[in-house]
Protein backbone atom coordinates (compact mmCIF):
# COMPACT_ATOMS: atom_id res chain seq x y z
CA UNK A 1 0.00 0.00 0.00
CA UNK A 2 1.76 3.33 -1.10
CA UNK A 3 -0.67 6.39 -0.60
CA UNK A 4 0.47 9.74 -2.08
CA UNK A 5 -0.46 13.57 -0.71
CA UNK A 6 -3.94 15.22 -1.55
CA UNK A 7 -2.37 18.64 -1.35
CA UNK A 8 1.51 18.57 -3.03
CA UNK A 9 1.47 14.74 -4.56
CA UNK A 10 4.50 13.93 -2.25
CA UNK A 11 5.02 10.16 -0.46
CA UNK A 12 2.89 9.78 2.64
CA UNK A 13 4.91 8.19 5.58
CA UNK A 14 3.69 6.47 8.33
CA UNK A 15 3.72 8.33 12.29
CA UNK A 16 3.08 6.51 15.63
CA UNK A 17 0.48 8.28 18.01
CA UNK A 18 1.12 8.73 21.24
CA UNK A 19 -1.84 5.88 21.64
CA UNK A 20 0.08 3.67 19.57
CA UNK A 21 -2.62 4.50 16.39
CA UNK A 22 -0.66 4.85 13.00
CA UNK A 23 -1.45 8.01 10.66
CA UNK A 24 0.06 8.38 7.61
CA UNK A 25 1.39 12.08 7.27
CA UNK A 26 3.15 14.06 4.17
CA UNK A 27 6.87 14.71 4.97
CA UNK A 28 6.96 17.85 2.59
CA UNK A 29 3.72 19.34 4.14
CA UNK A 30 2.92 17.50 6.81
CA UNK A 31 -0.79 17.03 5.68
CA UNK A 32 -2.36 14.51 7.66
CA UNK A 33 -4.55 11.66 5.47
CA UNK A 34 -7.78 10.55 7.11
CA UNK A 35 -7.14 6.92 5.57
CA UNK A 36 -6.76 4.56 8.51
CA UNK A 37 -3.57 2.76 8.73
CA UNK A 38 -3.57 -0.79 9.38
CA UNK A 39 -1.12 -2.77 7.67
CA UNK A 40 0.73 -3.82 10.90
CA UNK A 41 3.29 -5.96 8.92
CA UNK A 42 3.92 -2.52 6.34
CA UNK A 43 4.15 -0.57 9.31
CA UNK A 44 6.72 -2.01 10.85
CA UNK A 45 9.06 -2.86 7.49
CA UNK A 46 8.48 1.04 6.41
CA UNK A 47 8.89 2.61 9.65
CA UNK A 48 12.53 0.75 9.66
CA UNK A 49 13.49 1.77 6.43
CA UNK A 50 12.14 5.17 7.04
CA UNK A 51 14.13 5.87 9.89
CA UNK A 52 17.61 4.58 8.19
CA UNK A 53 16.09 7.33 5.43
CA UNK A 54 15.58 10.21 8.01
CA UNK A 55 19.47 9.04 9.69
CA UNK A 56 20.74 9.98 6.24
CA UNK A 57 18.55 13.04 6.00
CA UNK A 58 19.85 14.30 9.44
CA UNK A 59 23.39 14.10 7.96
CA UNK A 60 23.13 15.32 4.92
CA UNK A 61 21.05 18.32 5.41
CA UNK A 62 20.87 19.12 9.13
CA UNK A 63 24.30 18.16 10.02
CA UNK A 64 25.82 21.78 11.19
CA UNK A 65 22.84 22.02 13.10
CA UNK A 66 23.21 19.05 15.35
CA UNK A 67 24.93 19.26 18.82
CA UNK A 68 28.32 17.97 19.31
CA UNK A 69 29.58 16.46 22.06
CA UNK A 70 33.36 15.48 23.17
CA UNK A 71 33.38 11.27 22.46
CA UNK A 72 36.50 9.83 20.91
CA UNK A 73 36.31 8.94 16.67
CA UNK A 74 36.44 5.07 16.13
CA UNK A 75 38.16 5.75 13.28
CA UNK A 76 40.56 8.60 13.45
CA UNK A 77 41.83 10.68 16.70
CA UNK A 78 39.07 13.45 16.54
CA UNK A 79 37.22 13.83 20.07
CA UNK A 80 34.24 15.46 18.60
CA UNK A 81 31.08 14.39 17.02
CA UNK A 82 27.65 15.53 16.09
CA UNK A 83 24.94 13.17 17.49
CA UNK A 84 21.03 12.95 17.11
CA UNK A 85 18.22 10.45 18.30
CA UNK A 86 15.91 8.23 15.95
CA UNK A 87 13.63 5.89 16.86
CA UNK A 88 13.93 1.90 15.22
CA UNK A 89 11.71 -0.98 16.45
CA UNK A 90 13.02 -3.41 17.48
CA UNK A 91 10.54 -6.63 18.52
CA UNK A 92 8.03 -5.40 20.53
CA UNK A 93 9.26 -2.03 21.55
CA UNK A 94 10.20 1.31 20.69
CA UNK A 95 13.60 1.92 20.94
CA UNK A 96 15.56 5.14 20.64
CA UNK A 97 19.29 5.03 19.16
CA UNK A 98 21.44 7.94 19.30
CA UNK A 99 23.58 8.29 16.33
CA UNK A 100 27.52 10.12 16.37
CA UNK A 101 29.19 11.65 13.32
CA UNK A 102 32.82 12.31 13.54
CA UNK A 103 33.45 16.05 12.83
CA UNK A 104 36.63 15.82 11.03
CA UNK A 105 36.11 12.13 9.13
CA UNK A 106 32.71 11.50 8.69
CA UNK A 107 32.25 8.24 10.63
CA UNK A 108 29.31 6.85 11.50
CA UNK A 109 28.20 5.08 14.48
CA UNK A 110 25.59 4.35 16.79
CA UNK A 111 25.09 3.20 20.48
ZN1 LIG B 1 2.03 17.18 1.04
ZN1 LIG C 1 36.82 10.56 12.87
Amino acid sequence: MVSFCEKCGALLIPQRNKDDTVTLVCRVCKTESKEKFEDSSYQISSRIQHTEKDMMTVIEEDFDIRPSVRIACQKCNNFEARYWEAEDRRKEEWETTTYYKCTKCGWVWSE
